[in-house]
């Protein structure tokens, strides 16, 4: 969000109006779903915002204590009973064998309801699939520099070899 707000600033990002609209709206949403809002974001944009485990800073960060899905996380922590649709339970499965943060705490029980329904949605969360609109975001993540991950990949590589001509695109 830090970043898409910074290049709607410089005026860099078409969803200029919409960007601006959100960082002023963002204190006024409960838990940080475009339901609450009564325009729409394009999915682009969503994407772009979107909390991401892959590049979750977690505790270190500066946004730690207002984020939205830290904030559900501690809902979820303090309840006695979960209610989940497959997916997300699965979602939470898959990210815990990767070692990862998982969605929900740890839990003792599971009632499936639908269980029929259960073998496709296994299939979807674990089906590897890659969509080119996807990698060409993640390229140009990299690229501008968009993600702290990449930033510190860029500043490692660039210190420890120090004769590749690399460029950094402009931020
Ligand atoms: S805690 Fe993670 S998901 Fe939340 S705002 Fe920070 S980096 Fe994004």
């Amino acid at each position: 969000m830090d970043d898409a707000f910074a290049a709607a600033q410089m005026n860099m990002t078409p969803h200029y109006q919409t960007v601006s609209q959100l960082m002023q709206d963002v204190d006024t949403l409960e838990v940080g779903d475009p339901n609450e809002l009564s325009y729409d974001v394009v999915g682009e944009l969503w994407r772009e915002i979107q909390g991401d485990s892959n590049d979750c800073l977690s505790e270190e960060s500066p946004h730690f204590e207002s984020c939205f899905i830290q904030q559900a996380r501690t809902r979820l922590k303090a309840a006695d009973i979960i209610v989940s649709n497959h997916t997300l339970f699965f979602t939470d499965f898959y990210l815990k064998q990767k070692g990862m943060y998982g969605l929900f705490p740890e839990y003792e029980a599971v009632i499936f309801d639908e269980g029929h329904r259960i073998k496709d949605v296994f299939s979807k969360c674990f089906q590897k699939v890659g969509y080119v609109k996807e990698i060409e975001n993640l390229f140009d993540r990299c690229l501008n520099k968009r993600s702290q991950w990449a930033k510190a990949v860029f500043e490692d590589v660039e210190a420890d070899y120090p004769e590749l001509p690399l460029k950094q695109a402009p931020s």
